[in-house]
């Protein structure tokens, strides 16, 4: 009786689910796994209420209801429901930027003995996620590429749009905005294409906020607020509190760069409470630091210093070193702002150590990778050069057709020689 009732309430879930109404899609799984006796049944309902936290912004929440799905996953002792299970904890804690943690438990559900081929493709988006959270681009890039690979290969669309966006952001944050718009546009493509009424077409608004990112960089601030506006109404409407904070975010930097301060603080300060409470320490450090540069234009030194200091504390513990990295380069300027030359230099010091750790030299020209934008190539690798040096190049290794043309950083590291993406 209890298991009949119990079914009815998974299947209602799922629509509201599908109809985007999360929280009563979790009320409709929690009041069905509370009757459930069978271990794959409540791995079912842990799996199906973890994703609808994560849609709330839940974050912390699904990563308890995570590590429950883990306890059951160990009961039943199936190798598949073992690796899904390590793939949700290992989402949850990407979410909560604690990526150290998500790759760990991405490469448990690879390693798993059986690993179903869908669990497999989305663990490599997930490692690349990860990645990115720590600014390791070359191993992020070897992940999205195995992930878009399989996409293709299975014909998964919505692993190719997540993807996809994924990718976009990345060249967005190495500041090829052409490349980065691209990828975002391929996505939206995949998204536009969708039926009404499929449950993915939910991805579209957080979509709109990766396109904006290149759109307000490049200072086209009227196409980044059409997006995001739009974005903002669905995530209102939705309960979507990721897309609202990110949303938030995006206004707060086009006011600020329009020089309107007074309604730029406002929105970063939202921003960041809601990301406080939804866990996403990353977006923190990114709010902190558009606060920072606000009190920056105010000329308010003192304060301008004390978030940047605050978000760099933030962007150590998690790990992010583009984020330190950019402190780092404003904390430098500020004291050299206020003739405090030793800890100008300081600063001056770590920062060209963390774009070392980050690998984002050419290896053709020596420059640093992502301090203007330009366009750039990826290496198979997973190195970054410049696309005016990958020209150069070409160009040299002329009259060696055929031959692979080496990554000039890899063969400095190691005596092999990866090829170009030809
Ligand atoms: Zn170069
Ligand atoms: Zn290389």
């Amino acid at each position: 009786m209890g298991q009949a009732l119990a079914k009815r309430e998974m299947d209602k879930g799922m629509k509201q689910y599908h109809e985007q109404r999360f929280a009563e899609a979790v009320d409709e799984w929690s009041s069905a796994l509370k009757k459930m006796t069978k271990a794959r049944n409540k791995f079912e309902a842990l799996g199906n209420i973890c994703l609808a936290l994560c849609d709330l912004g839940k974050y912390r929440d699904a990563l308890t209801h995570s590590g429950l799905q883990i306890e059951v996953a160990n009961d039943t002792d199936d190798p598949v429901l073992k690796s899904e299970a390590f793939l949700m904890y290992a989402i949850c804690n990407e979410k909560l930027s604690e990526f150290t943690k998500a790759i760990s438990y991405c490469r448990y559900c690879l390693q798993t003995e059986k690993v179903a081929d869908r669990t497999q493709s989305y663990a490599h988006l997930c490692l690349g996620n990860a990645y990115v959270g720590l600014s390791e681009f070359p191993k992020a890039w070897g992940s999205y590429t195995k992930a878009l690979t399989l996409a293709r290969t299975k014909n998964d669309k919505f692993l190719e749009l997540m993807t996809s966006a994924r990718v976009g952001h990345m060249f967005s944050l190495l500041t090829d905005y052409d490349t980065g718009l691209a990828y975002c546009c391929k996505a939206w493509d995949v998204v536009s294409g969708l039926p009404e009424g499929d449950p993915h077409v939910r991805y579209r608004r957080l979509l709109a906020v990766y396109i904006a990112t290149p759109y307000r960089r490049t200072g086209r601030y009227n196409e980044a607020m059409d997006y995001c506006e739009d974005a903002m109404k669905l995530a209102m409407l939705y309960g979507d509190r990721p897309v609202q904070a990110r949303c938030l975010l995006t206004f707060a930097d086009i006011h600020r760069k329009r020089n309107d301060l007074e309604r730029a603080s406002p929105r970063y300060e939202s921003a960041y409470s809601i990301m406080s409470e939804t866990g996403d320490r990353l977006g923190q450090v990114e709010a902190l630091s558009g606060m920072a540069k606000t009190a920056t234009s105010q000329r308010d030194l003192a304060k301008a210093t004390e978030l940047n200091v605050k978000a760099l504390d933030i962007a150590q513990k998690i790990g992010n070193k583009l984020e330190m990295l950019r402190c780092h380069a404003r904390l430098r300027t500020l004291y050299a702002a206020t003739g405090d030359e030793t800890l100008a230099h300081r600063h001056f010091s770590v920062l060209r150590q963390l774009l070392d750790e980050m690998e984002l030299l050419c290896g053709v020209c020596d420059e640093v990778v992502g301090e203007r934008p330009e366009k750039l190539d990826a290496l198979r690798c997973g190195h970054f050069i410049h696309g005016r040096c990958s020209d150069y190049l070409a160009r040299s290794t002329l009259g060696r057709a055929g031959k692979t043309r080496p990554c000039p950083a890899c063969r400095r590291k190691s005596s092999e020689n990866p090829a170009l993406y030809t």
